[in-house]
């Protein structure tokens, strides 16, 4: 009995996962878009008068919420700049492709990140 490998990338499955990754790029940019909304309102909540967190008592709670929000942007940004990655790969026609050996990648792990650029042998080399 044939079976089709899973491995394989089909045209209908890069075009799922060209669709999987246009909607991840919304949904970052929305996220995005919340979080700088975030670190604005508590940029504004630290004010000017509170310039002095030492002697503020909302200072620290402030300034804790601010470096979660800062992290949290950070890696947004970070996967962002993944999926943008990955859309332009797919405009090159080397979706798919490890960009470090240029070996096929499993697809498999597209299915898990669609946005991945390296191979697992590469990405477990690190
Ligand atoms: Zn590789």
């Amino acid at each position: 009995m044939t079976r089709l490998t899973d491995d394989r990338l089909t045209d209908d499955r890069l075009a799922h996962l060209r669709r999987e990754l246009e909607r991840l790029r919304s949904e970052l940019d929305t996220e995005l878009k919340r979080m700088t909304g975030s670190l604005d309102d508590v940029r504004d909540a630290r004010g000017d008068a509170s310039a002095d967190d030492e002697h503020d008592p909302e200072g620290p709670t402030l300034s804790s919420e601010w470096s979660r929000i800062a992290g949290v942007t950070a890696e947004l940004q970070a996967r962002s700049t993944a999926i943008d990655g990955a859309l332009e790969r797919f405009e090159r026609g080397t979706y798919g492709t490890c960009i470090r050996c240029g070996l096929p990648i499993d697809a498999g792990r597209l299915d898990a990140r669609p946005f991945a650029e390296l191979c697992i042998t590469c990405a477990r080399r690190g």
